[in-house]
Order: C-alpha cells, then structure tokens, then sequence
C-alpha cells in the first residue's frame, strides 16, 4: 500500500517493457544524475524529506517475504551488493559493495545514499512488520571506505 495517493503501478508494472530498440536498460549515468543532480542538488536540503517518501513508498511495494530475499533483491536491482555485517539485538548494520555512488568524485560531508536506505527501510518494515529506521552511516562520496546503513528496530 503506498503511502501518498493512490494506487496506480505496481513492481510487476515496471517490468512490462516493450521497447523493440533499446530494450529496458537505462545508463547508470541517468540513474546518477537523475538522484545527485536532480533530487540531491536540486531538491531543498538535498531533499531529505522527499527521499524518504519516494524510498519507503517503493520499498513497500518490492516483493520480498524475508530479509535475504530483500538482500537479493537490492543487488538485483543493482542498486548494490549488501551484506548484513554485524547483529545487535536491536538491529543490524549492512555494507554495500558496489554502490551505484562507488567512483565518484569525493566530497567530504557528503552522504549520498539516502534513497537508497529509504527503500530498504520501507521494504524491511513490511517484511517484519515492524518499524525500523534505516540510516545511511558511511558513503563513498564522503570518502569512507564503503556505503553503510545501521539499521534500527524501534518500539
Ligand atoms: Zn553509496
């Protein structure tokens, strides 16, 4: 169920791709530009609240029953290759490996990622049916070694 409005596609939708030419792959430049230029740069406060709505809303309507179905979802998405990297009993922490953000230019103060981390977070709070908060920790854009989200369960 979306969050804002009403239903009209659905993940099943987006796979319905009938283009004789150029098939149904976008550059990963478009992607880029589409979330750094467009929304980073052009939404006000890089558009933190925005993202969180666009992500929570199509993270609630991937089709995913489990977090390892989650997981492989992400990197069949090619959004990144995650992997849990540590358990607390309160959460956990996901490295991404391979994040659509690895190779740019560094700009340190900069996380990037936070679309990206929305998704999870609404997809994860379908799937166990719990609310979680999903932050972004680490970014290659800020010059860590690697994108990271610490994942939190609350209440
Ligand atoms: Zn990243």
């Amino acid at each position: 169920m979306s969050i804002i409005g009403q239903e009209t596609f659905s993940f099943k939708d987006m796979t319905l791709v009938k283009r004789n030419k150029l098939g149904d792959k976008v550059p990963l430049e478009l992607f880029r530009a589409i979330r750094l230029i467009g929304m980073y740069e052009g939404l006000p406060m890089h558009g933190k609240a925005t993202t969180l709505t666009i992500g929570r809303t199509i993270g609630e309507k991937i089709e995913a029953t489990s977090v390892n179905e989650l997981l492989k979802k992400f990197e069949q998405l090619k959004i990144g290759i995650p992997s849990v990297i540590e358990e607390t009993g309160k959460g956990f922490r996901v490295a991404i490996e391979d994040c659509f953000c690895e190779g740019l230019p560094v700009h340190a103060g900069n996380l990037v990622c936070d679309l990206e981390g929305a998704i999870f977070e609404g997809a994860l709070s379908k799937i166990l049916n719990k609310k979680v908060s999903v932050k972004e920790v680490k970014c290659n854009v800020n010059g860590d070694e690697r994108c990271e989200y610490e994942v939190r369960f609350l209440g």
